[in-house]
């Protein structure tokens, strides 16, 4: 069959696949439990945690998007990260970045706390400390890039060279781009997961995750953990996660527009003091992302001048945005990292993040762009 454009994937994933009734849109299996043929004698599917169809057309769809073999549907994203937790002992070192979601990095210094495994926290963009990490043989390096909330990118394809060498596993967490914008599996690394609750469902709806892995006994060993540890996601979920999916080149395309805008009337307006977005020049990834990304993605944070009274009164003057957390829906999302997402850090691991007081993190939504410019404007105006 000829390679498929990723509209096509996506759009068509799991279409026209009904045996009974020959349904365009694949029917929802609902049912937790499944009919043996006979006596000792199991059909392709048997309980819902282990294997459901919904499910199963979704994970196809996202391994395909990603150009991966294997994909794993996961009850939330922060499942799919703990999955890959689970290929972890006591002695193995887990080296992550500063910077990563707070609720990822939660996750690995309370397991490693508890002695699941050894933990290094680095800055993957200084590549003395990535030398240090390296020497001491890691067992997966986690990346996730472009991070969050800061933009910071990092050079996947170096990191995946560095850890061949010494048989370390590379995972990266793709929610800020998707697959449509960056395949991290295409730069050498050997698993992508995604908090599905962001751009690949992108209705704001579903809490959801996803593991893809790029060979196919990684996959099974994996898929095998998240059914053991039963953290597999749900059928409705799924659907509802298919349903988004179908539009998601689309959406990730007006994304992008509408960010570019705002990126220029931030980086124009007196009271801002600095724009993280990596389509700015000034940007210490741009030239990276322009190798390794297929775009700049919609996810951009900026700080105010001022203090905490001027992000509060700059927040309260946006009409278009509702301040919370997540991303990636479809509609504008205004957040403060530093008492929202990335609260569970603490004070000292902020600071070294770079999330100070006047951090805004924004989700850029498909309204129209130059409605959300105009708002932006005339809310930096009012400081
Ligand atoms: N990874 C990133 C980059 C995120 O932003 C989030 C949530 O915000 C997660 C993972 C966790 O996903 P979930 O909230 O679906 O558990």
């Amino acid at each position: 069959m000829s390679k498929k454009n990723l509209s096509t994937i996506a759009v068509r994933g799991g279409i026209e696949n009904d045996g009974q009734y020959n349904a365009v849109v694949p029917p929802i299996y609902l049912s937790s439990t499944y009919a043996f043929e006979g006596f000792n004698q199991k059909g392709p599917y048997d309980y819902s945690r282990c294997g459901n169809p919904s499910r199963d057309i979704l994970a196809n769809t996202l391994a395909e998007l990603e150009q991966g073999e294997h994909g794993i549907v996961t009850a939330t994203g922060t499942a799919a990260i703990h999955l890959i937790c689970q290929l972890l002992k006591p002695e193995d070192l887990l080296v992550v970045p500063h910077d990563c979601y707070g609720g990822s990095y939660r996750l690995f210094i309370n397991l490693a706390a508890r002695g699941a495994f050894k933990l290094k926290v680095v800055d993957q963009t200084n590549s003395a400390e990535l030398d240090e990490a390296f020497a001491q043989n890691p067992k997966i390096v986690w990346v996730e890039s472009p991070s969050n909330p800061l933009l910071r990118i990092t050079d996947i394809a170096d990191i995946c060279q560095r850890a061949k060498q010494c048989n370390a596993l590379v995972a990266v967490d793709n929610t800020f781009l998707s697959p449509v914008l960056q395949q991290p599996l295409t730069l050498g690394a050997d698993i992508v997961v995604h908090s599905t609750t962001k751009y690949i469902n992108g209705h704001s709806d579903v809490v959801g995750g996803v593991v893809v892995t790029k060979t196919k006994e990684l996959g099974e060993e994996l898929a095998w953990w998240a059914n053991c540890i039963g953290i597999t996601g749900s059928a409705f979920d799924s659907y509802l996660t298919l349903r988004g999916v179908r539009t998601l080149v689309p959406r990730m395309k007006q994304h992008q527009e509408n960010s570019l805008k705002l990126v220029q009337v931030l980086d124009a307006h007196p009271a801002v003091k600095q724009v993280n977005h990596p389509s700015l020049a000034s940007h210490p990834g741009h030239e990276l992302a322009k190798k390794q990304q297929l775009g700049f993605g919609a996810m951009l944070s900026f700080e105010l001048k001022g203090g905490v009274d001027e992000v509060t009164q700059f927040i309260k003057a946006l009409e278009h945005f509702s301040l919370a957390e997540s991303l990636g829906g479809v509609e504008s999302l205004v957040c403060h990292p530093s008492t929202m997402t990335h609260a569970a850090m603490d004070e000292a691991a902020q600071l070294k993040a770079g999330i100070t007081q006047t951090l805004i993190r924004f989700s850029v939504g498909i309204e129209d762009g130059d409605e959300l410019a105009a708002d932006v404007k005339q809310a930096l105006d009012t400081l």
